[in-house]
């Protein structure tokens, strides 16, 4: 994760600069606080799948709401917020279950490397803060809107629970938020398989029990080894 301060050091300044015209009932218009580069955005950065021209990457963000629709209800002006990259409504029959990333009015998010984002969803899609946080916290906030979240997904869909073994594969940026939503149901032991010794040692400051580096049928058997034949 590479977070950019917009701003430096200073505040996130609030600036008129909605155009009426452009902005549906359920959007909102932030001004960015940080944004990043996800792993997700260097398949296309490399030329995987197909475009037919330019496009505004960007799903990782926070910032300030600068204009809201006429339908929003959740944020208002000034409000410091932190979205998700998946766009929801978080009213439908699968958000009400918890499954807001089957929205059925879903889209992702894109555009948000950039000084302004339009949040299509506001209400479902940002989490708005009840004060302005200090600019050193902008980049843990950034990293709430993906990878906390996709990592606390994988635990959740998992379903993790105290005393049990979670195996988290990969060490990205995702999985180590994987070992902190392990940890935090409870998981006694969590085997991170992990090649890196610098993620390996985040791995275990976040609460790693055991590392596995092998890959494949050996990091399979390894597990099993380290599970007595049980796995996670
Ligand atoms: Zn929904």
């Amino acid at each position: 994760m590479f977070a950019t301060m917009m701003h430096g050091a200073g505040e996130v300044r609030y600036e008129e600069v909605a155009d009426p015209k452009i902005l549906a009932p359920t959007d909102a218009i932030i001004q960015l606080a940080v944004s990043s580069i996800c792993g997700s955005d260097l398949w296309p950065y490399r030329g995987y799948g197909e475009f037919d021209g330019p496009k505004a990457m960007g799903h990782e963000y926070c910032g300030v709401v600068v204009e809201i629709g006429s339908d929003v209800k959740t944020v208002k002006k000034g409000q410091f917020v932190v979205g998700s990259f998946c766009l929801s409504d978080n009213t439908c029959p699968h958000c009400q279950y918890g499954f807001q990333s089957s929205c059925q009015q879903r889209e992702f998010m894109t555009g948000a490397q950039a000084p302004y984002a339009r949040i299509p969803l506001a209400d479902g899609t940002l989490v708005g803060l009840d004060h302005l946080p200090d600019p050193s916290l902008y980049p843990d906030l950034q990293a709430v809107s993906d990878v906390l979240g996709t990592g606390w997904y994988a635990a959740d869909a998992a379903r993790v629970t105290p005393g049990s073994t979670a195996v988290v594969i990969g060490d990205g940026a995702v999985g180590l938020m994987a070992v902190i939503a392990a940890k935090h149901y409870g998981a006694e032991r969590i085997i991170a398989m992990s090649r890196h010794p610098s993620r390996q040692a985040l791995a275990k400051e976040f609460g790693a029990t055991d590392i596995v580096a092998e890959r494949g049928e050996e990091g399979i058997a390894r597990v099993m080894e380290l599970t007595r034949g049980i796995g996670a």
